[in-house]
């Protein structure tokens, strides 16, 4: 393998500018799909850079840009993908800091403003440094990873991975819970399939003191519920991982009435994609099983959100051969499965590529609050690791 190119010097020197970048974009917060100003500072930084064959209004305000190195090697014609999102939450800021979101009630919790400030930083390192690989970096500024069905998806089916043909594909998120100058790396699957269900029990309403004429939805329900949980224990191997956690159970109204209908919803997490089909058809199955056994019956409705983060392993390889490069062998660490979600995974589904964690979490400069949490903010040191480690990663890809 080559040697990654060292771009810790160039971070450095254009920190000032991407931290700048960053506190603009997190006073200027935009919800998800209507990231228009967002959008438009992307373009004209990316224009002044000189990115080339920049295209907008992708999925609504998605961005993409080329930088084509001019190095010889082995990857002249391969094409690799850079992602930020670029989309705040719907979160009251309770920061006392001079860049506070000035947009009410919107607020960039989550650190997706550190995202686009950081690959706007990327594009300005790789395109001031194209003699240093070969091929082509593509950077994708896409809308909306928390408002499903995403921005994803929707840029990939309008052609994001087609002209130039993309090869493979990398992604960052600032981690809170992890202290700056770490980078956490995982292989496999890293964040979960995120799938909701609803259950309609349709049963037999009457008097409170009659049930032999009733079919009691609330008795159904009950039984459903309990037999949702014996999925995860009784069918899921033991060594995979789920979730099935059944949020709501509503039925009737008055004290001594027998209701006709009971509804019960719930989330449900998995990480592989036959757990996953296993879980909607189980599911499916218990309820309108349950249901008509005892006399009435069920519909069910399951909506499938975000698939498995899965990173592929040689390129989970390659990124933390790049960020040990960056922060040292020690500050690397081993990503461990979360049961959150995450858009990125429809680029994964895609192609070979690896999602990683850039630690931002510093107790000196109160940085540690949750991620989607009012107070959250980042330090803004970790950037340079991020995007050292990025533009290490992907040159390496190119340069292989
Ligand atoms: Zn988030
Ligand atoms: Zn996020």
């Amino acid at each position: 393998m080559v040697v990654a190119t060292d771009y810790r010097n160039d971070v450095d020197e254009i920190l000032p500018g991407v931290v700048a970048d960053r506190r603009h974009l997190h006073e200027n917060p935009e919800l998800g799909f209507q990231e228009v100003k967002t959008a438009a500072f992307v373009t004209e930084r990316l224009q002044a850079l000189g990115v080339e064959d920049i295209r907008t209004g992708i999925n609504s305000t998605g961005v993409t840009g080329l930088i084509r190195g001019t190095g010889d090697g082995p990857g002249r014609d391969k094409v690799v993908l850079v992602r930020a999102d670029m989309d705040a939450l719907p979160i009251h800021e309770e920061n006392a800091v001079d860049y506070k979101s000035r947009n009410d009630g919107v607020m960039h919790a989550c650190g997706h403003d550190s995202h686009t400030a950081m690959l706007l930083g990327l594009a300005r390192i790789l395109n001031d440094r194209r003699d240093t690989f070969a091929g082509t970096v593509k950077v994708l500024f896409q809308p909306a990873e928390e408002l499903p069905p995403g921005g994803a998806k929707g840029m990939i089916e309008q052609g994001v991975l087609e002209d130039p043909h993309v090869d493979a594909v990398f992604g960052l998120h600032v981690s809170s819970d992890t202290k700056t100058g770490v980078i956490k790396v995982g292989s496999g699957p890293i964040m979960a399939a995120a799938d909701g269900y609803r259950i309609t029990v349709q049963g037999k309403g009457g008097h409170g003191a009659s049930p032999h004429q009733c079919v009691d939805p609330v008795i159904i329900g009950a039984q459903i519920g309990v037999a949702l949980q014996t999925l995860v224990s009784r069918e899921v191997d033991p060594l995979d991982n789920a979730v099935v956690s059944n949020c709501v159970f509503k039925a009737g109204e008055a004290f001594n009435v027998i209701p006709d209908t009971a509804q019960l919803a719930g989330t449900v997490r998995t990480f592989k994609p036959e757990t996953r089909d296993l879980m909607e058809k189980r599911i499916t199955e218990l309820a309108t099983g349950v249901a008509e056994s005892m006399g009435g019956s069920a519909t069910v409705d399951y909506t499938r959100g975000y698939p498995a983060t899965i990173n592929d392993p040689e390129m989970a390889e390659l990124t933390m051969a790049a960020a040990r490069g960056v922060v040292g062998e020690e500050n690397v660490e081993i990503a461990s499965p979360k049961m959150g979600a995450e858009d990125f995974s429809y680029f994964l589904l895609e192609r070979p590529g690896c999602f990683f964690f850039v630690g931002t979490g510093n107790e000196d400069k109160d940085s540690e609050w949750s991620h989607h949490h009012p107070r959250f903010d980042i330090d803004e040191d970790g950037m340079a690791q991020g995007m050292a480690t990025m533009a290490a990663t992907v040159t390496s890809y190119l340069n292989r």
